[in-house]
């Protein structure tokens, strides 16, 4: 394994008195690409949440060391300052905020010593855009307000394209995509990986074995009832996709 980028320790956490993760242990190696598969409600979203820092969560046990820091009590921004992204699952609409307000603000609190001028982020965001085909109107669109589920995957691909992350966790990415998007989405997550190396690592969850003909794995996970169940490459995938989860049911009995 090369050196961790990440490693999550024995991770527990807990919501409004229910536990969630149940002890999470995975380490993510600098270029590394690794999927989280697993049935809904067990904890997937929730891992991802707490890795950004959300406060909604509440770390009962374990820790979370990124590059070589403890950052399981630092804050969200910070964590977005030294170089996390967490795609969302279902991004927020923000009303009021066009997509490029939001990004030149992303970027220049996130760079805050290497700013970058409105014109030139304009012209990155133009060409990621077409890269992504998203409609030439989105920079200029509020933040995801009336796009449909697609657009709003492709806009997160978008911020991790411009904010340049070097942790990047993507939550059902591939939801409310048809086939030609998951592709165009696919091999923009792709190219990005092949352009950063061994400076980033990558986190996908994901339900479907679909998008990782376009995103490969090098190590596939199960997260079952709060806990990693099981681990393999892309075999493991292949294997869910066929026979599903009741295979772990019986083997955590
Ligand atoms: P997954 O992403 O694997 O589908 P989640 O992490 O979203 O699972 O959810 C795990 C469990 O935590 C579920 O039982 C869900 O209902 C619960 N949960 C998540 N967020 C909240 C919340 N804000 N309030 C109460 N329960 C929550
Ligand atoms: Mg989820």
């Amino acid at each position: 394994m090369k050196k961790a980028l990440i490693k999550i320790q024995d991770l527990h956490v807990k919501i409004k008195d229910k536990e969630i993760l149940k002890g999470v242990n995975l380490e993510i190696g600098g270029g590394e690409i690794h999927a989280v598969m697993g049935p809904n409600g067990n904890g997937k979203s929730t891992l991802a949440a707490v890795v950004m820092g959300s406060p909604f969560f509440e770390i009962t046990k374990g820790k979370i060391i990124y590059d070589g820091v403890d950052i399981t009590n630092m804050p969200i921004d910070e964590r977005a300052r030294r170089g996390i992204f967490l795609g969302m699952q279902y991004p927020s609409e923000i009303s009021g905020v066009t997509n490029m307000q939001f990004l030149y603000s992303a970027y220049n609190a996130i760079n805050s010593d290497q700013k970058i001028s409105l014109g030139a982020l304009k012209k990155n965001v133009t060409a990621a855009a077409a890269a992504l085909e998203m409609g030439k109107d989105m920079p200029n669109r509020y933040l995801n307000v009336g796009f449909s589920g697609g657009e709003k995957k492709r806009n997160e691909i978008l911020q991790m394209l411009m904010l340049r992350p070097r942790f990047v966790m993507l939550d059902e990415i591939d939801s409310g995509l048809d086939i030609d998007a998951l592709q165009t989405v696919g091999r923009n997550i792709t190219d990005y990986a092949i352009q950063m190396g061994e400076n980033a690592a990558f986190l996908i969850i994901t339900h479907y074995q679909r998008l990782l003909n376009y995103v490969k794995p090098d190590f596939v996970h199960v997260l079952y009832e709060g806990k990693i169940a099981a681990s393999g490459g892309v075999e493991l995938s292949l294997k869910l996709e066929s026979e599903g989860y009741e295979w772990l049911r019986q083997q955590s009995v």
